[in-house]
């Protein structure tokens, strides 16, 4: 009898270990689910993450939910890119961790002034609306990841020194991938005339990809909503006279507009979510999507 309850013990300390190792992971709160996947990259098995926007919400508008919150007291470290709901919760997320490291990952990036009518983004912000409104869309460019993929790596190294040279290590690599990323998506963009540089987007997400490659972004919603009868006219005739072919839909987004627009100029709808999890396979794809829109 007592030898089978010294299994059992045995058993159920063996069972503990996953947890334990589970509770001394680096505690990691993000944003958006391309940082989650720099997160992941750099930290590897070391770290443990939690997305506050879930996918097909609005990341412009979004509100952490009390749960959240809740992770968030939990967290070691929250890697912010600069939306409007990040900044808008900014003192709410620290609020609700003192301990936590705040990481604004967009720190030292060039931003993009957001195209004209955009300006959705403002509402999140309320009185910061006044700001200069920035394209907030950062992780759409390898060149800004590489960047942003140092700064969580310092980041996790300062929460977390003793595993500092595995961050290090892992970010290392990372820089391979992204320069690697980045040369076959030059190689894929290479010798398309100017005249076929030109995409059409709902929600203008792509900006800094369009300047990575030298691509024309043209944006189809207007103060974030479906365009008059008038202004989709003006758009399709720019459209046209750019030679856009590729029309960009988010997958949660309505596909109706794009499709008629795709009709109108001749071209063919390319899926593009923003905020795909798999950045690297992401973008290649969206890249890949381009070059047979032109076709
Ligand atoms: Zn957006």
């Amino acid at each position: 009898m007592r030898k089978a309850f010294t299994i059992l013990c045995a058993v159920l300390v063996g069972c503990a270990f996953p947890a334990f190792a589970l509770a001394g992971a680096l505690q990691v709160a993000v944003g958006v689910a391309p940082v989650e996947f720099l997160a992941r990259k750099i930290g590897g098995g070391l770290v443990q993450t939690t997305v506050l926007v879930p996918a097909g919400a609005d990341a412009h508008t979004y509100e952490p939910k009390p749960s959240q919150m809740r992770a968030i007291a939990g967290a070691s470290l929250y890697l912010s890119t600069g939306l409007e709901f990040e900044e808008a919760w900014e003192g709410r997320l620290k609020g609700a961790n003192k301990k936590m490291l705040f990481v604004h990952t967009d720190d030292g990036l060039k931003k993009l002034p957001m195209p004209e009518g955009h300006d959705d983004h403002q509402s999140a912000r309320g009185k910061h609306g006044q700001a200069d409104e920035m394209d907030p869309h950062i992780w759409v460019s390898p060149a800004n990841m590489r960047q942003m993929a140092a700064k969580v790596a310092a980041a996790f190294a300062k929460a977390d020194p003793a595993n500092a040279k595995a961050y290090a290590a892992n970010l290392a690599a990372m820089h391979k991938e992204i320069d690697a990323l980045d040369a076959e998506l030059k190689g894929l963009f290479a010798g398309i005339p100017a005249a076929r540089r030109s995409f059409l987007v709902f929600h203008p997400a792509w900006g800094y990809f369009a300047r990575d490659y030298g691509l024309t972004q043209m944006a189809i919603e207007f103060e974030g909503k479906e365009p008059s009868p008038r202004r989709l006219a003006a758009v399709v005739g720019q459209a046209k006279a750019k030679g856009a072919r590729a029309v960009f839909v988010q997958p949660q987004m309505s596909q109706r507009t794009a499709g008629t627009v795709a009709q109108a100029v001749g071209g063919r709808l390319v899926v593009a979510d923003p905020l795909a999890p798999d950045w690297d396979a992401n973008l290649r794809k969206v890249a890949k999507g381009f070059r047979e829109a032109l076709q």
